[in-house]
């Protein structure tokens, strides 16, 4: 039986290289601290395979991509009472938007045709569809918290989301900065 008095925490990982997942864990052992206070109902670091209803806090990871980011985070957002954009992809594109400037059917030609040396082709399965753009969460659905960085520091991660379940809204000011 579920501990009630827990908040739900939950870790989404869209476009992003999971570099701002692997900052998370450098918290280290004050992860042991966390979770006493958590439960992680959700997340590439636990074996759930359905994003669950009534999530108390989503770090987001990433920015929204292709068909399948998309489905994801609008299902994510009804599902979550506080969002949190983490890392430059989620908050501004970054690394993801480097493709925007050019047709995704370049894209995927670039992949898949002439950056390999043999079975080249475009994949139709398996790989989600690519959408025109890579776009930042907050472009896509509303977004509640802001965490910039690339990624943030496991003190900046560990410090927004303790504020974050105690009730606050971490004030990131003087904490993080964009490509930190
Ligand atoms: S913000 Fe940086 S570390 Fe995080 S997913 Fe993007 S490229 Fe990786």
């Amino acid at each position: 039986m579920s501990d009630t008095t827990k908040k739900r925490l939950a870790t989404v990982w869209l476009d992003g290289c999971s570099g701002c997942h692997m900052s998370f864990l450098d918290i280290d052992e004050r992860i042991i601290a966390l979770a006493g206070l958590i439960d992680l109902v959700y997340s590439p670091l636990v074996d759930a395979k359905e994003f669950p209803e009534g999530v108390d806090v989503t770090l987001v990871e990433g920015a929204v991509s292709s068909e399948e980011d998309l489905h994801k985070i609008q299902m994510v957002r009804q599902r979550t009472k506080i969002l949190v954009s983490l890392g430059d992809c989620a908050v501004t594109s970054n690394v993801p938007a480097m493709r925007n400037p050019f047709r995704t059917a370049d894209v995927y030609d670039r992949a898949y045709r002439e950056n390999v040396t043999f079975d080249a082709g475009t994949p139709f399965q398996v790989v989600p569809k690519l959408l025109p753009y890579s776009r930042p969460v907050h472009e896509i659905v509303p977004v509640d918290v802001f965490i910039p960085g690339c990624p943030p520091s496991a003190d900046t991660i560990f410090y927004a989301v303790s504020e974050l379940l105690e009730g606050r809204t971490p004030d990131l000011t003087e904490k993080t900065r964009f490509g930190a």
